[in-house]
């Protein structure tokens, strides 16, 4: 019997591995949930799927929890705060780890699997964007696996050879081709962007998630995110990674082989596929997804994504290339800028520019021999230049 421990149960990947799990309860056992401050939906999910632990990173919310659970009979240990959401990251009862807090809020849970050699099922893209190295050591140095959960990387882990790890060029690989829907504002007017609103921001085209990873998609920062993601998790750099995009959703990523061949990975837009698969990888379980219809899909159409559009797709790339302290920067300023938007204190085109600016306004730097809390210093440095930058916008 596999524990698993799922960091972030009450988000949308969170359900989605909550149920994938109630699928094969002969095979994986949910050893503890975490959530952020809604206490009732985890008090909900404790009920039903019986963990030994659940976490609420608020405090407050942690006391409530434990009132809710109060009759509950064998009712899990309640934790709180990030240490406790690092403690049921490393227990020594779940095997696998799903990290599926949004944000860099993830790091520190995530580090702390990798850490203790758990397979970390990484949905928490922004753990890699802010500590891309020390993430892929921690791996290394204690026999973690690491398994994509976002469907892209998911899809070209799938399409890579499994002696990946070698290096791209030595197993014949040339380029990744990492498809993007272009989100709900692929085809709007530009000039029109500035009244988009949260509401139209968050209406995703093929994919139902949060809010925050929703308004990136519409911005394409969640694009520029998982170049990021890509170059960490598959040893490689922006020069061998090109951006198509694919409004269907059904190719999830491409991987272009020296000899001309290109493979892809195809399914219907549903995260449970994903999930399942690094659940029970190297094996092939039932997830719950509906089958292809190839004949109902009947197109796929690519098209060159527009920087002038998008022009967070191409800060992402940019900061990709200057690496040091830049892809930290570029998250923290962009978390506060999309809480802004969400918020209605800045506008849509308001997000790339803040994120712009806060690049602009700290020094890029080394992150070799610096620790946690340097990187966790550059986040709250980021995140206070980016709260200026959007006060500035305000009045
Ligand atoms: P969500 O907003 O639906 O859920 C986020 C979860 O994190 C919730 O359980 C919330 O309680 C918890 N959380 C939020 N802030 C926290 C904090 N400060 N401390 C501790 N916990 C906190 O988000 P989501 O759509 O499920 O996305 C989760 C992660 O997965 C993101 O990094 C996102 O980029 C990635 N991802 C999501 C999808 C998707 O389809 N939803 C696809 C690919 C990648
Ligand atoms: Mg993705």
């Amino acid at each position: 019997m596999i524990g698993v421990t799922v960091l972030g149960a009450t988000g949308s990947i969170g359900v989605s591995t909550l149920d994938v799990l109630a699928r094969h309860p002969d095979r994986f056992r949910a050893v503890a949930l975490t959530a952020n401050r809604d206490a009732e939906r985890l008090a909900e999910q404790c009920r039903q799927h019986r963990p030994d632990f659940a976490v609420m990173a608020d405090a407050d919310a942690a006391v409530r929890l434990g009132e809710l659970l109060a009759d509950m009979p064998g009712r899990p240990e309640v934790l709180a705060g990030v240490e406790g959401l690092e403690q049921v990251a490393a227990l020594p009862e779940s095997h696998y780890v799903m990290a599926a807090i949004v944000g860099a809020a993830g790091l520190r849970p995530t580090l702390a699997a990798a850490r203790a050699g758990k397979r970390v099922l990484l949905a928490n893209k922004e753990s890699l964007v802010v500590a891309g190295a020390m993430l892929m050591e921690a791996v290394s140095d204690s026999g973690a696996e690491l398994l994509p959960i976002d469907s892209e990387h998911n899809a070209i882990f799938q399409c890579l050879p499994p002696n990946f790890a070698d290096g791209l060029s030595k197993v014949g690989v040339k380029r990744i081709l990492l498809t993007a829907s272009g989100g709900p504002l692929k085809d709007w007017p530009v000039e029109r962007l500035s009244s988009v609103t949260p509401e139209q921001a968050c209406a995703h085209p093929t994919w139902a998630m949060g809010r925050k990873i929703s308004v990136d998609s519409a911005t394409m920062m969640n694009k520029g995110l998982e170049v990021i993601e890509a170059c960490w998790l598959f040893g490689t750099n922006t020069d061998h990674i090109q951006v198509v995009v694919h409004p269907q959703s059904m190719i999830h990523s491409l991987v272009q082989y020296d000899d001309g061949s290109v493979l892809a990975q195809l399914g219907n837009p549903d995260m449970r596929t994903p999930i399942t698969h690094a659940l029970a990888w190297p094996d092939r379980i039932d997830s719950g997804v509906a089958p292809l219809d190839l004949f109902a899909v009947a197109r796929l159409d690519f098209e060159e994504p527009d920087l002038m559009r998008f022009p967070c797709l191409g800060l992402a790339f940019e900061a990709a290339r200057l690496g040091g302290t830049a892809p930290a920067v570029l998250n923290a300023a962009n978390e506060v800028a999309v809480e802004a938007f969400l918020n209605r204190r800045v506008d849509l085109p308001g997000i790339a520019a803040v994120v712009a600016d806060t690049l602009d306004k700290l020094p890029n730097e080394s992150v070799e021999n610096q620790g946690l809390e340097f990187l966790l210093e550059v986040d709250r440095r980021a995140r206070e230049a980016a709260e200026q930058s959007v006060l500035a916008r305000v009045n």
